[in-house]
């Protein structure tokens, strides 16, 4: 029999064939039978009739959700569950916010601040925000120092990307002046005109320090609890981890055995992370000694992960076109031509392939790697079948477009990032990037109306607020390109004359380019089919559909009837995984 019938809902499938529905049946984990109310209705008689009820007279039952909308369950295609939970820290943690500083002054007043009120740390590890307000006079080593002599400094830029180190720290990490880049251009260690560190160090050059603190298996199950809740809550049903630069095995260990416990309702997909060169060489074999150790019914290990470039306003993302403010062009991780031998073997052994490609030229050299080995396939070597992800997709080359669905390689978004953030203001990217190219990032709706396949994912670090981590956040900023964080207070007179305090986000400025705002449709669809896609899961989820797995949504409104400036406070009243309502906190 049918475990349960849903009836009298507006289903929103994601499935192109019938894209609404009214009703469908619910069995053993899985949809049958979607379509309107009369037909679920008459196939339920008919299942009853043939006697296929377990007592043989029960009927299954009915959940009659008068009106409300449904949408399937929402794929989160790029996230970092137990890396948050690693940066996140314990929930008692004391360190001083910095984001909101408005000047160099103001971080070194905070970091005093700090010293005072704990004086006997054996190290000061501090968040600061809006990297530009430095701009020009960046804060170095020496004014670090004057601060703190001989204990650690370290002060992370709040993106993760870069820190500055004062000289204990720099001697903690073993970094002296003539201690080689990790990779030019991408991962360095900056001197000045002399040759002597000025404190600054760049992505993977950070790594020692994400484990300058052991992290505790007590603290992963802490964050990794807290997190999954809230996404579940917020109707996420399945998520790829997109990677940890340390304690791996730790991580996937919990994992594993937070599986055995019922406590991971959710489908994972991790991945091996590659964010040294000299990683390339095992990373295979690594992989899949991670995927005989920890794969459980929901742990999947399918995914090899790189970090190929970093990040714009560090000047680290790799460009075609050099940076207009310093005249570089960032790096990569590993050359073009390696990039060709490595994917080849992934290729071989079916491995599916995500990188992190911030700029241009990043993307520029997996699609030509992607390009090559279809030309291969095609001409008789290994034909070309794995699944290639670029992820973030910040700067693009106009003539790179089309590309994306040329080949086949799938784009993932963060919808969350394109309203701009801290220091992101149009003005300085066109420092950044040059007047037309700086007024021209984040093209996701581009690239989606080439007929690409498109994802959408989350990819905070945040643990503290987790509102950005909801996919109706993304939804929200997606559609508008408007942050509900940057609107400010702004006050409407009411029906009945007294004024109140508006909250959405539509005072806040809309980020360039206007016409790359998304439709909610489209929004979803990145959400949900094409997360599937992303992870080859597209014939068992991502759809309402006969077969694919019951993962699905109760909301009490009709996403497609909500203000786009109220998504970012959408809570589903209820969420499935492969039929089973899923207790929310
Ligand atoms: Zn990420």
């Amino acid at each position: 029999m049918s475990d349960y019938i849903v009836k009298n809902a507006k289903v929103y499938t994601q499935d192109s064939s019938r894209p609404w529905a009214e009703a469908f049946a619910v069995r053993d984990g899985r949809f049958e039978c979607v379509g309107t109310n009369e037909e679920v209705e008459a196939w339920a008689a008919a299942q009853d009739a043939d006697g296929r009820t377990d007592s043989g007279n029960q009927s299954a039952s009915v959940m009659d959700l008068g009106g409300k909308f449904v949408m399937p369950g929402i794929i989160d295609s790029h996230t970092h569950i137990a890396m948050s939970a690693i940066l996140g820290g314990d929930d008692d943690d004391e360190s001083i916010p910095m984001y909101n500083c408005k000047s160099r002054d103001e971080v070194l007043q905070k970091l005093k601040e700090m010293v005072r009120m704990h004086p006997h740390r054996l190290y000061y590890a501090m968040f600061y925000g809006q990297i530009e307000i430095m701009a020009g006079d960046p804060i170095t080593r020496d004014d670090l120092d004057k601060i703190v002599r001989f204990r650690p400094v370290i002060l992370m830029e709040n993106e993760c990307h870069s820190a500055i180190l004062n000289s204990a720290a720099l001697r903690y990490f073993g970094v002296r002046n003539d201690t080689e880049d990790i990779a030019p251009g991408l991962s360095r260690y900056d001197r000045d005109a002399k040759g002597r560190l000025t404190g600054m160090i760049t992505e993977m050059t950070l790594v020692p320090i994400l484990s300058i603190e052991k992290i505790s298996e007590k603290q992963l199950r802490f964050g990794i609890t807290k997190l999954l809740s809230y996404l579940i809550s917020r109707g996420v049903t399945t998520i790829f981890d997109a990677g940890n630069m340390t304690d791996e095995d730790l991580i996937f260990k919990t994992f594993k055995a937070m599986d055995e416990e019922g406590k991971i309702p959710v489908r994972m997909f991790m991945c091996h992370m590659l964010w040294h060169p000299n990683m390339v060489g095992e990373a295979i074999d690594k992989l899949k000694e991670y995927k005989k150790k920890y794969s459980t019914p929901n742990i999947r290990f399918e995914t090899m992960k790189m970090m190929y470039d970093g990040t714009q306003r560090i000047h680290t993302a790799c460009m075609v076109e050099p940076y207009a403010d310093t005249g570089t062009c960032g790096g990569t991780l590993i050359s073009e031509e390696e990039l060709l031998v490595f994917m080849r073997k992934l290729n071989h052994e079916r491995i599916d392939f995500h990188l992190h490609t911030v700029g241009e030229a990043a993307m520029r050299k997996v699609m030509n790697c992607v390009e090559k080995l279809r030309e291969e396939g095609e001409s008789g070597g290994d034909p070309f079948r794995i699944t290639v992800t670029c992820a973030h997709d910040e700067v693009l080359r106009p003539e790179d477009v089309d590309r994306f669905r040329e080949l086949g390689i799938v784009a993932n978004f963060t919808p969350s990032w394109n309203g701009g953030n801290c220091g992101s203001e149009p003005e300085n990217m066109q420092k950044l990037l040059g007047p037309e190219r700086g007024l021209r990032t984040l093209q996701s709706r581009t690239v989606f109306d080439t007929g690409a396949v498109v994802s959408f994912s989350s990819d905070e670090v945040e643990l503290h607020n987790l509102d950005r981590w909801s996919p109706f956040w993304g939804m929200e900023v997606g559609m508008t390109r408007q942050d509900p964080d940057f609107g400010g207070v702004v006050y409407d007179e009411q029906a009945d004359g007294t004024m109140a305090e508006r909250k959405d986000g539509s005072t806040a400025p809309v980020y360039p380019p206007e016409d790359e705002k998304m439709t909610l449709e489209q929004l979803i669809e990145g959400y949900t089919i094409n997360g599937a896609k992303q992870l080859g899961i597209d014939d068992r989820v991502g759809s309402i559909e006969t077969g694919k797995e019951a993962d699905f949504l109760v909301l009490s409104e009709n996403l497609f009837e909500t203000d786009p400036y109220r998504l970012h406070d959408v809570v589903p009243e209820r969420v499935y995984i492969k039929g089973k309502l899923q207790s929310l906190l």
